[in-house]
């Protein structure tokens, strides 16, 4: 039984493989409250060591999966976390607010819709009023709808998976720019569909490789002003956004058992990825992508 993150086990059964049903369904985006197959967001295990003591963060879709393990894991080594998440995700929201809270940090729910402009730059602002400023930034919000075929995917959900993936990373960095001081962490998460795209995923995963793309091109301009870009990639993840449309169902009771670790990772597994990008142990670490994906090779 795993006690914290620091605890020695075999990877391969340190989380049990789980096997969803392929009846696991939600409207989109789901809810980690709702998951009938749970999820470990390190609520119970997920140990502090003062790794981002006084840091102010923002983690775009912070209320479940990887965003809420990593405002968890954020909170409890010292840092203020403002979580980003839609409306309809008040209840997670919630629920994150009260572990940050429990870590004695603040937390600051901004419920909102990254697709709109004036959300993206109003979440900075927000951040920079509750916290005095701001010098982690979580990249981490993300659509994905599997579709068999590219004529299955219409405009809508085509404009939708890029303004939430890709042109909205584009517009709340912009924003964070200008209040972000040298020593300052920018994290995107990317994924493995990045390089192995799923032939049912050709739109998010198209997102994902530019979201690569962009971290090293940004990762280069930001550098001289030593602000430090870096991406982490998951493979399998067990989240809402796996039983809201993110798989065919036929999938999902084999969800992750195809990588070499043989299980889905847990967004416990995830968090302390983003801590070590987030804080100074990185400080020569930028524009790289950290796969966290069970051991499936990348290029
Ligand atoms: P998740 O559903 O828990 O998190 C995604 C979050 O994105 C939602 O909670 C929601 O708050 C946010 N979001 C989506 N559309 C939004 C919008 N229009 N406005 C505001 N917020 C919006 O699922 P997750 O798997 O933890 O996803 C987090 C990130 O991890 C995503 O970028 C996803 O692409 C990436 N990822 C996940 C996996 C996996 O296997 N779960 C694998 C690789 C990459
Ligand atoms: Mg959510």
């Amino acid at each position: 039984m795993t006690t914290d993150q620091y605890t020695f086990d075999d990877p391969t059964t340190r989380y049990p493989s789980i096997s969803p049903s392929s009846g696991e369904d939600q409207p989109e985006p789901g809810l980690d409250a709702a998951l009938e197959t749970k999820a470990d967001l390190g609520e119970l295990t997920y140990r502090g060591t003062g790794r981002l003591e006084g840091r102010k963060a923002i983690v775009t879709g912070g209320d479940s999966g990887i965003g809420a393990a990593t405002a968890i894991a954020f909170a409890r080594e010292g840092a203020d976390v403002l979580l980003s998440y839609l409306p309809e995700e008040e209840e997670d929201a919630q629920r994150i607010v009260g572990l940050i809270e429990e870590a004695g940090r603040k937390a600051v729910a901004f419920p909102g819709d990254l697709k709109d402009p004036e959300y993206c730059e109003a979440m900075v602002t927000r951040a920079v009023e509750e916290f005095g400023g701001l010098d982690i930034l979580v990249n981490n919000a993300g659509k994905q709808i599997e579709q068999e075929s590219l004529e299955d995917i219409d405009d809508i959900q085509l404009e939708d998976t890029y303004e939430t993936n890709i042109l909205a990373m584009f517009r709340v960095t912009r924003a964070a720019l200008k209040h972000l001081p040298a020593g300052s962490t920018i994290i995107n998460t990317t994924s493995i569909q990045a390089y192995n795209p799923s032939p049912t995923l050709v739109d998010y995963a198209s997102t994902k490789a530019a979201i690569n793309n962009f971290t090293k091109g940004l990762g280069q301009q930001l550098a001289p002003k030593g602000i430090r870009v870096n991406a982490v990639a998951p493979g399998p993840i067990w989240t809402p956004l796996q039983v809201s449309d993110g798989q065919p169902k036929e999938d999902l009771p084999d969800f992750g058992k195809s990588v070499p670790l043989g299980r889905a990772g847990q967004p416990a597994e995830l968090a302390p990825a983003f801590v070590f990008l987030a804080s100074p142990e990185s400080s020569y670490v930028v524009g790289e992508t950290l796969n966290v994906n069970g051991g499936s090779p990348t290029p």
